[in-house]
């Protein structure tokens, strides 16, 4: 299992010179190969592979002074990155492919060697002090903030940019713990769990966290420095203080979400084994031209992704259902009961159930989740319960209701 650590990077003046140099020779080479997998591919119907994107960027490093001064595997990184790109969009996971400008590409890496990290351990009095080095090839000595220790063999480096600020992102491998099987985990150590715009987190058994204050105030923040920004001349000096100031408060929030959301996911994982969650479809989040909406989309992808490395990190589940109906149908009786989103309680005249909306959903999700576990595996049991097709209330409720023309 691979675990990032991220930490802070102090590069001396000319260091720091010749990293904005390197990012930008790596941006320009990031757009020239785009614009060469296009151009391939309209004029001779090729569509150049990984190797290809790669050994075009060794021999364009061969005839530019500025790429020879970058080492070769951080320039066939550039090439992979532009090979993902066009993965992503061809997977239906992103956009076509947009050529880059120097403000957007702000990290480079070192995907197997070229650095090395030393720490020493001195003592102050009684204050222990981590301090280190970050050998990296072409760079030299770098200073490093190493704040907390490092466990597992170090096997990938990226160097990024963040508003003024360097930092070093380690990945290190290390050995994953066996899952335990799934089929065998009792039902009350699996959660079933409603993201919404209302409350954050709505799980089965009540438990609910909502968007913390904090997190409000800083997007109230970043909004009144959005307004103040586009009232400004761009590239004034006025404008270029304010776009700086922006870039660290999106940081700040950026950490601050990632904190909350982790503590969540810690605590949830105190008491269950297995989480499952609604999928969210990527093509949704493009089309919503809602702000409000589509930025507590992508915290949800986020906190997806915070689920799936935390169940890997402890050897449990994250298991995904399809989001149709979930919150239109009974979890007791799957009773059809269309509701508004203005309708916050759910009421079902079938069966008599009577509860929040939230709740009735995250029951819902869990009642998928567990089909999902008890179903035999239509491969004979090759891939892992995660893997299977998504379990849907489409195959589960009458017919009628799921040919009607009720939008759910
Ligand atoms: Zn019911």
């Amino acid at each position: 299992m691979l675990s990032a650590y991220k930490y802070r990077l102090y590069p001396n003046e000319e260091q720091g010179v010749r990293l904005k140099r390197t990012l930008r020779s790596l941006c320009d080479l990031y757009n020239w190969l785009r614009g060469e997998k296009i151009r391939r591919y309209k004029e001779e119907g090729k569509s150049l592979t990984k190797t290809d994107l790669r050994a075009l960027a060794l021999q364009a490093r061969r005839g530019s002074d500025e790429l020879q001064e970058v080492y070769s595997q951080v320039v066939q990184n550039a090439a992979d990155r532009v090979h993902i790109a066009f993965r992503n969009f061809l997977e239906g996971r992103a956009r076509f492919p947009r050529a880059k400008n120097y403000k957007k590409y702000r990290s480079l890496t070192y995907p197997q060697s070229g650095f090395r990290l030393q720490g020493e351990v001195t003592k102050r009095g009684k204050k222990t002090e981590l301090r280190g080095r970050l050998f990296i090839s072409k760079m030299g000595e770098v200073r490093i903030f190493l704040h907390r220790p490092i466990e597992g063999e170090i096997e990938r480096l990226t160097v990024k940019y963040e508003a003024g600020e360097w930092y070093a992102c380690l990945i290190t491998g290390q050995k994953r713990p066996e899952k335990p099987h799934i089929e065998s985990i009792p039902k009350e150590r699996i959660r079933g769990a409603d993201l919404g715009l209302e409350r954050f987190i709505t799980l089965d058994n009540s438990e609910s966290e909502g968007y913390p204050e904090f997190l409000r105030r800083s997007e109230e923040k970043i909004r009144m420095l959005q307004r103040s920004i586009s009232r400004k001349k761009r590239v004034s000096k006025r404008y270029n203080q304010l776009a700086f100031q922006l870039a660290k408060l999106h940081l700040h929030t950026a950490r601050q979400r990632e904190d909350w959301q982790n503590k969540i996911v810690s605590k949830i994982f105190k008491e269950a084994d297995v989480i499952v969650l609604e999928r969210l479809s990527i093509q949704n989040i493009l089309k919503n031209h809602n702000l409000a909406k589509s930025i507590a989309d992508a915290s949800f992808g986020r906190f997806a992704g915070r689920c799936i490395h935390k169940t890997d990190a402890l050897g449990k589940h994250s298991v995904f259902v399809d989001a149709w109906g979930t919150t239109q149908f009974c979890f007791r009786c799957l009773h059809w009961v269309p509701k508004e989103l203005s309708d916050r309680e759910h009421i079902c005249p079938n069966c008599g159930v009577k509860l929040p909306r939230d709740l009735n959903s995250a029951r819902l999700i869990k009642r998928l989740g567990i089909l999902a576990l008890r179903r035999p595996p239509s491969d004979g049991g090759s891939s892992p319960a995660e893997l299977r097709l998504l379990p849907s209330l489409r195959g589960m409720v009458s017919p009628s209701v799921e040919a009607g023309s009720h939008r759910f």
